[in-house]
């Protein structure tokens, strides 16, 4: 909005304020100057309005300003409040902007105690004018009567503050119209009756005692909020103040007492408290209000029980994106209805705690009945919200905490809500999931490990193990898979298992690939300068994400080229779901692996697809077969036909296609031997050797060299 039009729309609001002012008293000016003064004071409103921190004092100035100016009735505060609560927004056009809109409640707040304020001091000091006056009456100079008499009768008359005056027994001998009014009597009715006739039955004590000590000349001035009772026994809140006046000698004569109707304050006092705790859309609690409650259920002793659903609704935001902002206002408002009639009783709080999230907390609850609500809020949202023409099927997810309050803080509980609450987003949605600690545990580990990893593969952290591949015809060692390791610094050892998965995640495995590969190539190329040709093959796994990566061949070839190796003594291993979901790009950076001379080779065979025709199109040279298929084969097992068969099956139809075969998972000889019959040509597994450090492949090459010549022997 232009600064034009705001001022413009100042100017308008300070003209209808204005007009309403001049309804509720008498400023003593012309209506041109009260609306330029009011102007001012509409300028000051809208300062604090849009200021980023918002300062309450020069908005208190405001409602003091209209005490000066004369404006002390009742309706002069609920007019002004009214008017800022319904037009300063549009003003500033700021209309539908919560934020602004909770700002509007803060300055309704200020004002009105700036007002409340004023409005008590002034009848201070007018009741200081009142006593004066019947202490000059009594002293009788006919003169200063006269003058004084004048006085007070006007102030008497006049005022909206009722004024009563009785006498030290406690008998009234005058009251005003405004006290009539405000009692509900006529004025004559007043007149003898006894002070503590007027007094609410609900608080006599409270207003006994002072009074009598003001009559046995002990105190002087009395003031405090005091429930007076009206003729036909209601109650009138009032703000009471009352003071003594002594005869000449100092004996207590009559008590002067002032009282101001605060009905009215009250009244708007209980609208901010309202408007501060709730949300203007739904009427539910809002975060304060939930806040504060929250705190109070953990301040009653650790064994307390305390429980929390914190709910979210599914898809909201597709709602309010397609059907628009006010269906979704109003699918807001059919949900918190159907909260607040679940959890209706007083130990159960609903709460909204901003856009489409609500939170029930309940106190004094147990597991079972936490899990019960849950049932019960999720059944309650699926029957679908007529809105508008559509009808719509809401669902949502939520986060359980039930616990001791003595367990852990409200902010940490708060925290664990919010936690659990996106676990039953991510496992699905439309459901509850209770808060459980291990799962947390192992999620934060999670991402502790993943926070610290790239800065780990910079300080090499991480090594290679390397298992050895053995040709089944002849037991030798003629290739290694490299199995990278972390060497966690606080947690220890971590197997690829741990780590491999968040890398993919991250993405960070594309510089933990690079750097495997490098470190599996350098020590390609320190055995091939022991041992010649007679180094093994090094097989290094390779990550579905790593084929994403444009630079992969690039960087395949210059680390290969850099170790001065032949391109078939690396070998990389994908996934089957690997390669049978790369299409295009992946594929075409496959083929380009596999023209440098390179070998691929397909991990874990037998656990995705399997689809053999379509491996004929690709550029593979070898296919590992999945541990899980040893089992049939073991010898602790009777041996199971099925996989006997299948294996054999895989065997010849991918010695049919030109592929190697490599068993990965051997763990028995018996295994071993019926690979061998079966004509696999390779295997891998603990039979033979688990991973470890190269010096374990070069103890074992070297011991195979020393026994090449004679057969094996015992
Ligand atoms: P994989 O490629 O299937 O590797 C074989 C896994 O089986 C290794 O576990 C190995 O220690 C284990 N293993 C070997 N012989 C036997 C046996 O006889 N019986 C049984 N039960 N298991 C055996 P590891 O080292 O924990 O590696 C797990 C997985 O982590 C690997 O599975 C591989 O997918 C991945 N991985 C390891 N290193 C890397 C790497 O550098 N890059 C990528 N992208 N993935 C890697
Ligand atoms: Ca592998
Ligand atoms: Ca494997």
């Amino acid at each position: 909005m232009d600064s034009t039009a705001q001022r413009a729309g100042v100017d308008a609001f300070a003209r209808v304020w204005a007009a309403a002012l001049a309804e509720t008293g008498y400023a003593g000016m012309d209506r041109d100057a009260l609306v330029e003064r009011v102007r001012e004071h509409t300028g000051v409103l809208v300062a604090a309005l849009r200021a980023e921190r918002f300062d309450p004092e020069p908005v208190e100035r405001v409602g003091v300003a209209l005490v000066e100016l004369r404006f002390t009735a009742a309706r002069t505060l609920a007019a002004s409040v009214q008017l800022i609560g319904e037009d300063l927004l549009r003003v500033i056009g700021a209309e539908g902007d919560r934020a602004a809109a909770s700002r509007v409640t803060a300055v309704q707040g200020a004002f009105a105690a700036g007002f409340a304020d004023a409005l008590r001091d002034k009848i201070f000091r007018d009741q200081e004018v009142i006593r004066r006056a019947a202490l000059d009456a009594r002293r009788g100079a006919e003169s200063a009567l006269l003058a004084s008499e004048a006085r007070f009768r006007a102030m008497f008359s006049q005022t909206a503050v009722g004024i009563c005056i009785s006498d030290a027994t406690g008998m009234v001998i005058d009251a005003n119209a405004a006290l009539a009014g405000m009692l509900g009597y006529r004025l004559s009715q007043l007149r003898g009756v006894p002070v503590r006739k007027l007094r609410h039955p609900d608080e006599p004590a409270a207003l006994t005692g002072p009074l009598d000590d003001m009559r046995a000349g002990l105190r002087d001035h009395y003031r405090a909020e005091r429930l007076l009772r009206r003729a036909d026994g209601s109650a009138l809140p009032t703000d009471l103040s009352v003071s003594l006046v002594r005869d000449e000698v100092g004996a207590p004569q009559f008590l002067v007492a002032m009282a101001e109707d605060v009905t009215e304050r009250h009244r708007l006092q209980e609208r901010l408290r309202h408007q501060a705790n709730h949300d203007p859309l739904t009427g539910l609690a809002n975060r304060a209000l939930f806040t504060e409650r929250l705190a109070e259920v953990f301040g009653r002793g650790d064994d307390h029980r305390v429980g929390l659903c914190y709910l979210d609704i599914d898809g909201f935001k597709v709602i309010n994106d397609s059907l628009g902002h006010h269906i979704g206002d109003q699918l807001l408002v059919a949900v918190a209805e159907r909260l607040d009639r679940l959890v209706s009783t007083p130990d159960r709080l609903v709460a909204r705690m901003g856009g489409d999230e609500f939170v029930v907390l309940c106190s004094g609850t147990t597991r079972r009945a936490m899990e019960e609500l849950s049932d019960k809020i999720l059944r309650a949202l699926a029957e679908p919200v007529p809105i508008g023409g559509h009808r719509l099927g809401v669902s949502a997810s939520i986060g359980l905490v039930e616990r001791s309050v003595g367990e852990a803080t409200p902010a940490e509980t708060m925290r664990d809500a919010d936690v659990t609450l996106y676990w039953a987003k991510a496992d699905g949605k439309n459901r509850w999931i209770a808060y459980d600690p291990d799962r947390n545990a192992r999620e934060v580990a999670r991402f502790t490990l993943s926070a610290r990893m790239p800065a780990a593969v910079e300080s090499e952290e991480f090594y290679v193990d390397y298992q050895p591949i053995v040709r089944l015809s002849d037991g030798k060692l003629t290739g290694v898979e490299a199995l990278v390791r972390w060497a966690h610094p606080e947690l220890g050892r971590l197997g690829p298992d741990q780590f491999i998965g968040l890398a993919e995640e991250t993405g960070l495995i594309v510089n933990l690939g690079r750097w495997v590969l490098r470190e599996a190539a350098g020590q390609a190329r320190r055995w091939r300068a022991r041992y010649g040709d007679g180094a093994p093959m090094v097989s290094v796994n390779l990550a579905a994400r790593q084929t994403q990566e444009p630079d992969l061949v690039s960087d395949v070839e210059t680390i290969i080229g850099a170790a001065g190796l032949p391109p078939s003594s690396i070998q990389l291993e994908l996934t089957e779901s690997a390669i049978m979901s790369t299409t295009g790009g992946p594929l075409r950076t496959l083929r380009q692996i596999a023209d440098l001379g390179i070998r691929i080779a397909i991990d874990d065979f037998g656990t995705g697809y399997s689809n053999l025709a379509y491996l004929r199109h690709l550029p593979v040279h070898a296919i590992k077969l999945a541990g899980s298929f040893m089992e049939g084969l073991s010898a602790a097992h009777p041996s199971d036909p099925a996989d006997e068969t299948i294996v054999t099956t895989l065997v010849s139809l991918s010695h049919a296609l030109g592929h190697e075969v490599i068993a990965e998972g051997v763990e028995d000889s018996t295994q071993a031997e019926r690979l061998r019959a079966i004509g696999c040509d390779s295997a891998q597994g603990w039979l033979f050797a688990k991973a470890g450090p190269p010096e374990e492949i070069e103890r074992m090459l070297d011991a195979q060299l020393l026994t090449a010549p004679t057969p094996r022997s015992g």
